[in-house]
């Protein structure tokens, strides 16, 4: 029985509405869903509807909602030692324990670990840390920052600033100054490059930005392997490894912002390395806690973790580094990853998701393409397969018609793809009611963007 009357619902919604500020969320938009409890998959509002989480939260809850040895390894933990600092000569043995258990996971180079609050504090500590090594190094002009449009990298001002998305940065006084935005890998929007091959394309404009700034003046390169909001952009096989070639020869970094695609989203611990990248940091969240606490890692190679300390100390630092709560929990959703064996769950289960959409892009005329690596799931919504133009609004609000009819929580990200990106734990009968549930609805989107049968 669920014990929340409607009436506190009301005074529930009265005082959202009266006091919280959602991110992304419009004040004229008054429909809230009031999350009050999850078990693996399923959550349920504070009316008592069940709903089927395909998306993971925000693309994190890697092993599930409601896992109690969680709850008890964080209680556990708080009666011990619940917080001190990891500032100067101050440690915690939880702090110590992950960082050598994410080295021993993380890409062979990986060597030194600052721990975050989030991926947007991971962010801005990562072109920090870039820009120190090349300044320690003797070259104080190396501070550009290469980034691409549609990248998403938080919303502090650095990482905000390689952010891709104008409408995440307009309006908010000048952001840093420093970076320069290239075009996505996104092959299936193929009028971005002008009938030239992807990353022949990409790398060319590569190749002449660094010539229009100049080698001499930036520091690093940032980029997701699989660009998330920007509509899980899968690049060509050969996109990172030639990248990282031409930033090699002019000793630009490669930041990789792996806070979706880490701990199993695509069905690795890391997703670099199976992108042909190589990165000198790598910034991580979410999924590192499956978001049962706020917890982010910056890992850096031995070579900049020893520049970047080499001096009167390394120059960021967060009063929750470290915190030994986040970072026992960490250690037990790792413990859960491995035992459980999500990783290779998110590779069968995402097939499978696959399989079951995939169909879709032959059926509809607004599904222009179906992308997917592990549980991490597109569909590319299209007015016209022609033209490929992207699906108007309302069409877009095609994830609120989902979740209302259906229960299925799914998601239309930036600009125009329905993604899924469920638990790592989803069942195979989840997976296919997921789908289902979406195509349900895709079925009655018409190409002019309007649902058919919809309120
Ligand atoms: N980087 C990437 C690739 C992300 O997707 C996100 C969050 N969606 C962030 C950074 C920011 O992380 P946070 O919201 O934890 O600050």
């Amino acid at each position: 029985m669920f014990s929340v009357q409607s009436r506190e619902v009301t005074d529930l919604l009265r005082t959202d509405l009266k006091h919280l500020i959602h991110p992304h969320q419009p004040s004229w938009a008054t429909d809230r869903v009031i999350m009050v409890e999850g078990q693996g998959c399923r959550m349920t509002d504070a009316t008592g509807r069940e709903y089927l989480d395909a998306t993971g939260g925000l693309w994190l809850a890697q092993i599930g909602h409601g896992r109690a040895q969680i709850a008890e390894v964080a209680a556990a933990q708080m009666r011990k030692l619940e917080y001190f600092t990891a500032f100067w000569d101050f440690s915690n043995d939880q702090a110590i324990e992950l960082s050598e258990r994410l080295i021993s996971l993380a890409p062979e180079r990986m060597a030194k670990v600052f721990f975050t609050s989030g991926g947007s504090e991971g962010d801005d500590a990562a072109i920090k840390t870039a820009r120190y090594y090349h300044y320690l190094n003797g070259h104080p002009g190396k501070n550009w920052i290469l980034s691409r449009h549609t990248a998403y990298h938080g919303l502090a001002y650095g990482g905000g600033s390689a952010t891709g998305f104008a409408d995440m940065t307009e309006g908010q006084g000048p952001h840093l100054p420093h970076v320069s935005h290239l075009t996505p890998p996104h092959s299936y929007r193929s009028h971005l490059f002008d009938g030239e091959d992807v990353t022949d394309f990409c790398v060319r404009e590569l190749e002449q930005r660094i010539q229009q700034i100049g080698p001499e003046n930036i520091a690093a390169m940032i980029g997701e392997p699989i660009m998330g909001v920007g509509g899980f952009i899968i690049p060509p096989a050969d996109y990172w490894p030639r990248v990282q070639q031409v930033l090699r020869r002019h000793d630009i970094l490669l930041i990789a912002d792996e806070v979706v695609t880490a701990f199993g989203r695509t069905g690795s611990w890391f997703a670099s390395p199976d992108l042909g990248m190589d990165p000198d940091i790598i910034v991580t969240a979410k999924g590192i806690t499956s978001g049962y606490i706020p917890l982010g890692a910056v890992l850096m190679s031995e070579q900049v973790g020893q520049v970047v300390t080499s001096g009167h100390g390394y120059p960021v630092g967060y009063t929750y580094s470290g915190h030994p709560v986040a970072c026992a929990v960490a250690l037990k959703n790792l413990d859960i990853l491995e035992s459980e064996d999500l990783l290779a769950a998110s590779r069968t289960t995402g097939d499978l998701l696959y399989q079951l959409a995939a169909p879709l892009a032959e059926e509809l005329e607004i599904v222009g393409e179906v992308r997917h690596a592990g549980m991490g799931l597109a569909l590319e919504l299209v007015t016209d397969k022609e033209t490929r133009a992207p699906l108007p609004q309302p069409g877009l609000g095609v994830a609120d018609v989902i979740r209302d009819q259906t229960g299925v929580i799914a998601r239309v990200s930036s600009p125009t793809n329905l993604v899924l990106s469920p638990p790592l734990i989803m069942t195979e009968d989840e997976a296919i009611t997921a789908v289902a549930a979406v195509a349900s609805v895709l079925r009655r989107v018409r190409p002019d963007g309007t649902i058919a049968c919809y309120r």
